[in-house]
């Protein structure tokens, strides 16, 4: 049986349907491009190449930076085919991305399952954002912040394990082996915790945004489909009595 002193649960992609939305935000921009004559696979390597990583230098990760990106890439494409931009074409561009921010809809049964993994075991809400302001309004429009309570939310700028560690501690935790990391992404929930040593489950997802895939330090930890299946693990193994198996 396992001591679960504490679980974090990531928002973004864990709990909410957040990246696809991004993604088919950009499918529209391309569209549209595209349908006012620009080649398809300029208009993709102009955003992804040298617009988006301008933008997020300056903007940080998250939806503020969509809008301004969007009328960019469309600027940067009318520059180099030396045509003047339309005002309104931009506009469009910029509603398009700016349409992208504001709370993102829940994952199927992901809520259910917060309440359930709540009422019974100690569990925070562990997520990144450059706007924390944001990200809090976020959490409490999604409903996150009623369901686990408001001193049990973290928002932290980047999930490193310094970050992580230093959660570990607000919450009074000091052994690593007693906390539970729940996420979609390697490279911010995973990793972090295995370098720690907490407990770490992978909620896959169908569609990783590329930023988020990357190589797991080792294979110590669980991969699961939906977030209501990683809380019926952790409900599991927490109900068996002393001395059974853990699996
Ligand atoms: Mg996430």
């Amino acid at each position: 049986m396992y001591d679960v002193r504490l679980v974090l649960v990531d928002f973004d992609d864990t709990l909410v349907d957040t990246g696809p939305r991004f993604a088919r935000a950009r499918d529209s921009l391309f569209r549209l491009l595209v349908e006012a004559g620009f080649d398809a696979v300029e208009a993709e390597r102009v955003h992804h190449q040298e617009v988006d990583p301008a933008m997020r230098a300056r903007h940080g990760f998250g939806p503020h930076r969509m809008g301004p990106a969007f009328a960019e890439t469309y600027l940067t494409l009318c520059a180099a085919a030396g045509i003047d931009p339309e005002e309104a074409f931009a506009a469009r561009c910029l509603e398009l991305g700016a349409a992208v921010a504001g709370t993102p809809p829940a994952l199927d049964g992901a809520f259910p399952a917060l309440r359930r993994l709540s009422r019974r075991l100690p569990t925070a809400i562990y997520t990144q954002s450059a706007d924390a302001a944001y990200q809090l309004r976020c959490l409490r429009e999604a409903g996150v912040v009623d369901l686990v309570g408001d001193a049990r939310v973290r928002v932290v700028p980047v999930k490193t394990a310094a970050a992580l560690r230093e959660t570990l501690d607000a919450f009074g935790v000091q052994d690593p082996a007693g906390a539970w990391m729940v996420g979609n992404s390697l490279r911010s929930d995973i990793n972090p915790a295995l370098e720690l040593g907490v407990n770490a489950i992978l909620v896959e997802q169908p569609d990783p945004w590329h930023h988020d895939v990357v190589e797991p330090l080792h294979d110590g930890f669980r991969r699961v489909s939906a977030f209501s299946e990683a809380v019926d693990f952790l409900l599991d193994v927490t109900n068996r009595p002393p001395g059974s198996s853990n699996r």
